[in-house]
């Protein structure tokens, strides 16, 4: 379970600490273990901030962060991180920056059996198992997509955050990634948040959707979702509907109407 318990984190906007803006005002939040959370909301309203809190990259100015009952420590919670841009580096190998990971955290030997089985299954799930030696500019942006999922999955992290992972892709691929993370996800069942900026993406992954508002960044509506994790429930009337009145929402929420 990660919690977010009146969590507030403010930007200085000046060199002088008076000058500072409120970017996430009283956020409280809780995701149940094993379940995914998507976060959806006006760009600019703190999203990636949230993420960077959880992931202990920034220091809120009130409030905390809680992985089951106690303070999140990102030197020993095992925290998977999906930036926007697959957060690849160019000059390694599709192998070394999957594994990355594992190194970091001291849970990868070279040529250890269990090691080498587990990166081998997930690559071959992946489709990537013939991409292993090549470096990240020679792949499609979907396939570096696959490379980053394989990193975060052989990492078997206690919590999973995702920022926008599938926005830069086109749409047939873009389905076609949500499918391969809800495979894994189904495996491992890691707690998982997920931002995202589109309405679908948000109704076929999230168990809870988290609508956002902006300036100051907060959470406007939370709602538990029965149509998440069903390719069968995507493409019925009550899907669609759903993704309408979702849409219509944020629209009223971007206009400052929520109220
Ligand atoms: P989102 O991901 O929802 O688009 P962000 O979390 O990136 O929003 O940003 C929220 C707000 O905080 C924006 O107004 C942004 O300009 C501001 N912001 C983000 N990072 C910083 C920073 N390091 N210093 C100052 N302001 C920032
Ligand atoms: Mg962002």
């Amino acid at each position: 379970m990660i919690a977010f318990e009146h969590l507030t984190v403010r930007y200085r906007t000046a060199q002088k600490e008076k000058n500072k803006t409120t970017v996430l005002d009283d956020i409280s939040l809780t995701v149940p273990q094993g379940t995914v959370c998507a976060i959806i909301g006006p760009s600019g309203c703190g999203k990636s901030t949230l993420l960077k809190a959880a992931a202990g990259l920034i220091k809120p100015a009130e409030g905390n962060v809680r992985l089951d009952e106690r303070a999140l420590d990102p030197k020993k919670d095992c925290i998977g991180f999906m930036p926007q841009n697959y957060g690849l580096l160019p000059w390694q190998t599709v192998r070394e920056n999957i594994v990355l990971g594992c190194r970091i955290r001291k849970n990868w030997q070279d040529g250890r059996e269990a090691d080498e089985a587990r990166l081998q299954g997930l690559a071959q799930k992946l489709h990537i198992e013939d991409l292993l030696s090549r470096y990240p500019r020679q792949l499609s942006g979907g396939q570096q997509q696959r490379v980053s999922l394989a990193r975060s999955f052989l990492l078997r992290p206690d919590i999973l955050l995702m920022d926008e992972p599938f926005s830069a892709l086109d749409a047939i691929t873009r389905e076609e990634m949500q499918d391969v993370f809800l495979t894994l996800w189904q495996e491992q069942h890691v707690t998982t948040i997920l931002v995202t900026h589109y309405v679908e993406e948000a109704l076929y992954l999230g168990q809870k959707i988290v609508v956002m508002g902006a300036k100051p960044g907060r959470i406007v509506r939370v709602f538990e979702n029965p149509l998440s994790g069903s390719s069968e429930k995507r493409s019925t009337q009550e899907f669609f509907t759903m993704g309408r009145n979702l849409r219509e929402e944020i629209r009223r929420i971007s206009r400052g109407e929520e109220a």
